[in-house]
């Protein structure tokens, strides 16, 4: 038998490498500044066109490399930024893996000019599906400037699965703003096709934020500062009244890298615990020095999922600052924020007391659960919003509907709410139970989905029009999903940058064009994230979700009512659109089986 197993040629092993490292024009976006940072740049441009499936350009002002470098940039797994295995787990730059270029430029038409300080003339170099089709010696700036033209010009399956321009613009726009927070004492600039999206000069981290987000964070951000032996955290947190209703701005660096770290978010929320409305989301940008040893960032190529290998130890140190800038701009009442303390203090005397930590824990992680519980109910509006009328107490209504006569004239239909859940509800094989929150949403899901189908939303016009600031990032998915909006019923236009004056709303939604608005495209996202769904089942959903009357609410018979018919008229009325279930029937064969002996 011949021997079969042959090396990969160079170009296709840089395409796979691609498919790893190159998912969408963010990702060479990323890429390419991040090795500008880590070449000491103090000043990077950014140009796109066509949200990068034209061009992503990346202009820096930094070391430059020589000829030879310059070629071997190009090589996969060729790096300057480690030699042996013990760099890895002292890492400071941001790349090290060598394979970025290789695979950015098996992808694309790709033109590196690149220039150190001392040499007179540049270097260029030209390839084309890591095909190098020129080089030579050119007149350029000191720094290095790439341009990637055509991405996956060369595979058009990767082509084709890009999405519209507003969807990757607004990925490239991410991008760019964390490693613009990350780098505040570097100026940016993003450029798209020839509008300045962005002009940031060097600043503090407090400026760099303003000029991100816009001048109402000015005067919102309250300093975080705390350090222990093993880390040490600081950054800006937002005031907790000027929480949004979307979350987005939420930012965690370690060492100044943009990581995504469910647990330490949870840590920061839970310092925020009773200071925000419910659904609301506090802004914050926090940074995390920590010996690179103690962390494992090699988890994923994509590079946002990082390991500590003392997790609970960041946490609290994570919580502390947070509490204590709450503290002390006072912006909390006294909080009991010694409890962190003193675990920050044991474990800046390096003591590890594995108990006295569980115990800190689990006592504050299970009472504050218990609070959120209790604060549901506490908090709930004694109204629904969503309906005129509203009537007195409950229990008047609970006795009227089950009273004798009322049950002996008809035997289904009486219906009465149940702990401010339930709808009960007597139906002819048994006892129905009822969600009052799936069934609506169910109700309401249906309800959008078929405006958003005939796309004839009917709007109730503002007697303000009010206009909405959004985060550059919102701003592009609400124009992504404009047209579907306006089936829905809202009626907006754009107002100046990343602004929206909105004018009407869907009939029926209440009177607080800012609240739905913001709130609409939170859950949007959020449902983004976690489900794959077609715009219009999302949009649907999340307006239903948004809209519908929540567990916990005190409704009037009529609202009851109207839900009950309601969903027995829709065409799924079992499951609320993600899939709980809305009702189930206590049968009355299982009901007499109590009471035979
Ligand atoms: P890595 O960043 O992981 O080392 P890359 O493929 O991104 O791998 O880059 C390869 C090498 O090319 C880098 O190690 C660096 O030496 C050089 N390089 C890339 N971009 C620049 C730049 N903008 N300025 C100077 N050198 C650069
Ligand atoms: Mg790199």
């Amino acid at each position: 038998m011949p021997d079969i197993i042959q090396l990969l040629p160079d170009s296709i092993a840089n395409q796979i490498a691609a498919g790893e490292v190159v998912q969408r024009p963010a990702s060479a976006v990323k890429e390419l500044i991040e090795n500008s940072l880590d070449a000491g740049a103090t000043s990077i441009k950014l140009i796109v066109k066509e949200a990068g499936k034209a061009l992503i350009q990346v202009i820096d002002n930094g070391l430059g490399m020589s000829e030879t470098d310059a070629r071997m940039s190009l090589e996969r797994h060729a790096t300057s930024k480690i030699r042996t295995t013990d760099d890895l787990f002292r890492l400071r730059t941001m790349g090290f893996r060598g394979e970025a270029l290789a695979s950015i430029a098996a992808v694309s038409q790709f033109e590196l000019k690149t220039r150190q300080a001392n040499q007179e003339l540049g270097t260029q170099i030209l390839v084309e599906a890591s095909e190098v089709k020129n080089q030579g010696p050119v007149a350029c700036d000191k720094g290095t400037s790439i341009s990637v033209k055509n991405l996956f010009y060369n595979i058009p399956a990767r082509r084709n699965f890009l999405k519209a321009n507003p969807v990757e613009m607004r990925h490239i726009i991410e991008e760019f703003q964390r490693l613009a927070l990350a780098h505040p004492h570097v100026a940016f600039a993003l450029y798209h096709s020839d509008d300045l999206i962005y002009d940031l000069t060097p600043s503090k981290l407090s400026q760099r934020i303003v000029s991100l987000f816009g001048k109402s964070f000015q005067g919102q951000l309250a300093a975080c500062q705390e350090e222990t032996a093993l880390v040490k955290v600081t950054g800006y947190i937002g005031r907790p009244e000027s929480a949004r209703k979307t979350r987005g701005e939420q930012f965690i660096f370690v060492n100044q890298r943009y990581i995504r770290n469910n647990y330490l978010n949870h840590a920061v929320t839970t310092a925020f615990q009773g200071l925000l409305v419910e659904n609301s989301f506090p802004f914050y940008v926090l940074f995390i020095e920590i010996d690179p040893k103690h962390v494992d960032v090699n988890v994923h190529p994509t590079k946002t999922e990082i390991k500590f290998d003392d997790e609970r130890a960041v946490y609290a140190v994570v919580r502390a600052a947070v509490k204590l800038a709450l503290g002390t701009h006072n912006l909390a009442p006294a909080i009991d924020f010694h409890s962190d303390i003193n675990i920050v203090n044991k474990l800046s005397q390096n003591i590890s007391n594995e108990q006295y930590f569980n115990e800190q824990f689990t006592s504050s992680l299970g009472r504050s659960n218990l609070q959120n519980w209790e604060k549901l109910f506490e908090d709930t509006p004694p109204d629904s919003k969503l309906f005129q009328k509203t009537e007195p107490a409950n229990t008047l209504r609970f006795e009227s509907s089950l009273n004798r006569q009322e049950e002996e004239k008809q035997e289904t239909g009486a219906v009465f709410q149940f702990q401010n859940k339930y709808f009960v509800r007597a139906a002819k094989s048994g006892l129905m139970i009822i969600d009052q929150q799936a069934a609506h949403e169910r109700v309401l899901f249906e309800k959008y989905a078929n405006r958003l189908k005939s796309g004839g939303g009917n709007s109730q016009q503002s007697l303000f029009p009010q206009t909405i600031s959004l985060s550059p990032v919102d701003f592009a998915l609400v124009m992504e999903i404009e047209s579907e909006l306006i089936s829905l019923g809202f009626r907006f236009e754009v107002f100046g940058k990343n602004t929206l004056l909105v004018s009407g709303v869907p009939v029926g939604c209440g009177s607080n064009e800012k609240e739905l608005f913001e709130g609409l495209i939170e859950q949007f996202k959020r449902n983004q994230s976690e489900l794959e769904l077609p715009i219009r089942d999302n949009l649907a959903m999340a307006f239903a979700r948004r809209t519908s009357v929540k567990t916990g609410q005190k409704l009037a018979l009529e609202e009851i009512q109207s839900i009950v018919e309601g969903l027995f008229a829709c065409s799924k009325p079992n499951f609320s659109p993600d899939g709980r279930p809305t009702f189930f029937t206590f049968e009355t064969s299982k009901i007499e089986s109590y009471f035979t002996r």
